[in-house]
């Protein structure tokens, strides 16, 4: 039986979602920060398998970055930097979330959030009678048609698009009382209460400070890094002059960043301590919306480039342009919870540069030798999430089916489709059974492949369940050592996704695992 049927693309979302937080927990992938001192909210730490697929992630970008632009160089700076630079970026004056508490369920709400989730809800109803009317026409539906011409989806594009420009005017004027107006007049109520009574928007800043040096007068107030964006700013000059960069030229970093998120929901989707991946790219001013275009392409090739369902991704240009930028857009990716961003790519102009010219005192330019002239370079950045990129890999790649049993009937697996390169192990290699030197032989083909890719033994249980396990921690290939190998040297491999077993000799282990989790399958 062809194990083809994915049981998720039927369940409700919210029950997908559970399912892979559960399953994050169950299989050494995510634990939530301090457990065992009940938690500490949106922290979480990586667990065994966790830490593998995020450093695979992390090496994807990297390389995709670094190894494959001959002009992107890396940087790794501190997270403590001179408090100053916050001053100059903007963050200590405007790193703002407007926030709303209900005061019956004493909950606070990011007001922005809570607008942005009824126009998702509003979508969420067009969609339902597409797929409505998607089951009444059958083969005959034409979707486009559709959603030009039904009345009722017509209706609710309106007011989808009277809400947004609405909100949209609300966030580039900055007027809070009419973000609370919106929230009153499109009738939203608490979650949790259930009722509409709110209390005033209000600003919050979401840098945590702390302090450094040992008296108490002599301490300074330093902040935790929001972004790692301005540690590259700070150092343009520094790479620039030790690696006679040309421009147009890109620093790349991964590095925590720490913001006192106001609502921190969606499991690590939104945490107070995570990880960035962020690339700032200088070019001549007036160059930067070509590469700002250049990026976006190259930034959704790389997110494609993993093989998940094309649909699921897209573009959303920003409503609000932050005012040093130019152009904005998010890579939005459909989680069980929506169509959600994961990636920013921001054309950011001399903003930062120029900012940190002015509170430094130092001068920050660029002498191009082409032209005889300085200036201050044009900034593109694209910034990613790795933390966001990991739940997005996952809820990709998680997926439930019917599959056959060792007795002839079917039962459900689970199995984590991850792209091979990605998973934490390549190879599992099992001994059939625990005597005749089976472990043995088991044994000597880790030793000789564990220099090549993370492979593990296992000889708990029937090949069965042992087969379950790798396929619910997204194992790719798995070996069985039985008793023809004592007497040709061949083993049985089974592929994750297909389940076929094949006969190979043991010395084809290492080109034909190699060839398929190798990362340039993908950076290619
Ligand atoms: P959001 O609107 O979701 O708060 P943002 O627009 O503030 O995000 P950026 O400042 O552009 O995000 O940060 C770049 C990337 O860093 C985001 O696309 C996201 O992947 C990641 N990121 C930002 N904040 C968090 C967070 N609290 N937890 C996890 N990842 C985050």
């Amino acid at each position: 039986m062809k194990p083809d049927i994915p049981i998720v693309s039927y369940m409700n979302q919210e029950e997908v979602f559970k399912k892979l937080v559960s399953h994050c927990k169950e299989y050494g992938f995510v634990f939530q920060s301090s457990e065992i001192y009940d938690g500490l909210s949106a922290v979480y730490d990586y667990g065994q398998y966790g830490v593998e697929l995020k450093n695979n992630i992390k090496k994807y970008w990297w390389d995709s970055m670094v190894l494959l632009h001959e002009n992107v160089v890396g940087l790794d700076s501190a997270i403590f930097m001179h408090p100053t630079i916050w001053k100059a970026s903007g963050h200590v004056d405007a790193f703002n979330d407007p926030l709303i508490d209900n005061k019956d369920s004493k909950k606070r709400y990011r007001a922005d959030v809570l607008i942005e989730e009824e126009l998702a809800k509003m979508e969420g109803k067009i969609d339902k009678e597409v797929e409505k009317a998607k089951k009444r026409f059958g083969e005959t539906f034409d979707e486009t048609m559709f959603r030009q011409t039904n009345p009722r989806v017509m209706e609710i594009q309106v007011k989808i698009e009277a809400l947004h420009t609405r909100f949209a005017k609300a966030l580039n004027d900055g007027d809070l009382d009419e973000l609370r107006q919106i929230i009153v007049d499109s009738e939203i109520v608490c979650p949790v209460s259930g009722t509409r009574n709110w209390t005033e928007v209000r600003q919050f800043n979401l840098m945590f400070s702390t302090e450094m040096g040992s008296t108490a007068d002599g301490a300074l107030k330093i902040y935790l890094r929001p972004e790692t964006a301005q540690g590259i700013f700070v150092n343009y000059l520094n790479v620039q002059k030790t690696g006679r960069m040309k421009l147009p030229f890109g620093i790349a970093q991964i590095g925590k960043a720490f913001r006192n998120e106001i609502v921190a929901r969606q499991f690590i989707f939104r945490m107070r301590e995570f990880e960035q991946m962020e690339m700032q790219f200088f070019v001549k001013p007036g160059e930067e919306l070509t590469w700002f275009e250049y990026w976006k392409a190259i930034r959704i090739k790389w997110h494609r480039g993993l093989g998940f369902n094309p649909e699921h991704y897209r573009f959303h240009d920003h409503d609000k342009l932050a005012h040093y930028a130019n152009a904005a857009t998010d890579i939005e990716y459909k989680f069980p919870f929506g169509f959600k961003e994961v990636e920013g790519i921001h054309s950011r102009t001399d903003f930062d540069l120029k900012r940190h010219q002015e509170f430094s005192g130092r001068k920050i330019q660029y002498f191009d030798s082409e032209t005889n002239e300085s200036y201050t370079p044009y900034v593109v950045e694209t910034s990613i999430g790795v933390d966001r990129m990991f739940l997005q890999v996952v809820a990709a790649a998680f997926c439930e089916e019917e599959a056959p049993t060792a007795e002839g009937g079917t039962d459900i697996r689970t199995v984590l489709k991850l792209p091979p390169a990605l998973a934490p192990v390549k190879l599992a290699v099992f001994p059939l059974v625990k005597k005749d030197g089976l472990p043995e032989i088991a044994r000597q083909i880790i030793d000789d492949l564990k220099f090549d890719f993370y492979c593990q033994y296992d000889e708990k249980d029937s090949i069965g369940k042992r087969y379950r396990r790798h396929d619910a921690i997204g194992t790719p290939f798995c070996v069985t050592v039985d008793h023809q190998t004592v007497e040709d040297n061949t083993v049985t491999i089974r592929n994750r996704d297909t389940m076929e077993q094949e006969r190979v000799t043991i010395n084809s282990l290492r080109e034909m695992v190699g060839a398929k989790v190798n990362m340039k399958l993908l950076l290619k």
